[in-house]
């Protein structure tokens, strides 16, 4: 079987990777060049996209954010999953905040910015702590702006004024004094079926995702039932097929949904180690139509996502349950690099070789790794 990822990155690598026990071969689209990858090389292949979509079962992403010419494509030859109307629906804010609004499923109150001045009524009906977002092409982070109190507004407003908001506006979100974050890994089948990751614990810093812990600590039956609900209310309305994410913010027993993303996730990357079947073979199961494998946790486990170091010392696989996901990049500013997945029998051991881990890195570069073992572990 063969199917052909949208994206070229370290996900289609995963994919991949995962894909090759089950003969399923993966080809990755560099969706900048138009170019046919080996994912695991990043080789070019003697193939135009037309016939890499001819000679593929199926067609998937990696990220919501391929140029919609090229989508459209994909989503002609009949042999995308999800579909477009899913992965467009994770692309854009605005589309999604709708769709959330829509099924009635709890998310953080929003305006819609077309024009900077509107930012003065967001913020009465809002409040003066906002984090604004753009619509569109936004991830880890970027595309943000923080307004802390009304003092910044004009500061915010003129930071704002080179934007051409009438083509992608932005959306004023109110600051959420969330108590964490936890996100929803799902898998729908063919048939409509959904299976569920146990939720995981989520880190940033910055805007983007440093630590994960899984499965996460203090989890009700009813919260990891909220979470499935939302998921498969969406699953259900965008007749989903494959890996679906879901972050949320928790506020009490309640879950707000932050924004979710129609592929594989990096708040799932625990499950390779972590899980009996992790996401990305999941992902090709699902599009493939074959029986979905079995989403629950196995260990306890962390993911650590390596953030714009060039490379270090590969001692720490000396700790015990620690595994190495490089991804062979090139270094740069908050580019994530691989990640380390450590794994244990319980909580405590996990916390353990989380410090453990700590001495073998450059703790400058890794400013959640300490502290994560006591938000997040010392919860018992
Ligand atoms: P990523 O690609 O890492 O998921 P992103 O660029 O898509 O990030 P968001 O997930 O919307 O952006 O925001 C990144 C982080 O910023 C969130 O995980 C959260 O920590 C913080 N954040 C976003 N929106 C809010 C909000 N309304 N209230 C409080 N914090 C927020
Ligand atoms: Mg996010």
């Amino acid at each position: 079987m063969r199917v052909l990822i949208y994206g070229a990155g370290q996900l289609a690598k995963m994919m991949y990777l995962a894909g090759a026990p089950l003969g399923i071969q993966v080809q990755a689209v560099d969706v900048a060049s138009g170019k046919i990858l080996d994912p695991e090389t990043k080789q070019p292949m003697q193939l135009s996209i037309a016939e890499a979509i001819e000679e593929a079962d199926y067609l998937s992403v990696e990220f919501e954010h391929v140029p919609e010419a090229l989508l459209h494509e994909a989503e002609l030859s009949g042999k995308l999953l999800p579909s477009m109307r899913a992965i467009l629906t994770g692309a854009d804010r605005i589309r999604e905040k709708t769709l959330l609004d829509k099924l009635d499923i709890a998310n953080s109150p929003y305006h819609v910015i077309t024009k900077v001045e509107q930012l003065d009524q967001a913020i009465e009906e809002l409040g003066e702590q906002l984090i604004i977002k753009s619509s569109r092409d936004g991830y880890d982070g970027y595309g943000q702006w923080r307004l802390q109190s009304k003092e910044q507004l004009a500061e915010l407003k003129d930071a704002l004024s080179s934007l051409n908001l009438q083509k992608v506006p932005l959306i004023a979100e109110k600051m959420i004094p969330f108590e964490r974050e936890v996100s929803m890994v799902a898998v729908r089948s063919r048939d409509g079926s959904m299976s569920f990751y146990p939720l995981a614990e989520n880190l940033h810093y910055r805007g983007q995702l440093h630590v994960s812990v899984a499965p996460a600590l203090k989890v009700s039956e009813e919260l990891q039932k909220q979470a499935e609900q939302a998921a498969t209310k969406l699953g259900d309305e965008l007749d989903y097929v494959g890996v679906l994410a879901v972050e949320f913010f928790q506020v009490g027993e309640q879950l707000l949904v932050n924004e979710i993303a129609p592929r594989v996730h990096n708040s799932g990357h625990w499950t390779q180690q972590g899980a009996d079947t992790c996401q990305f073979e999941n992902h090709l199961r699902a599009i493939c139509d074959l029986p979905v494998g079995d989403t629950s946790a196995t260990r306890c486990a962390a993911m650590v996502n390596i953030i714009g170091v060039s490379g270090f010392n590969r001692d720490m696989l000396r700790i015990p349950g620690c595994h190495l996901h490089w991804y062979r990049k090139e270094a740069r500013e908050k580019r994530k690099m691989g990640h380390i997945n450590l794994c244990a029998s319980s909580y405590e051991e996990l916390g353990n070789a989380m410090l453990a881990l700590s001495e073998y890195l450059p703790i400058a570069q890794f400013p959640k790794l300490k502290s994560s073992v006591q938000q997040l572990l010392k919860k018992q």
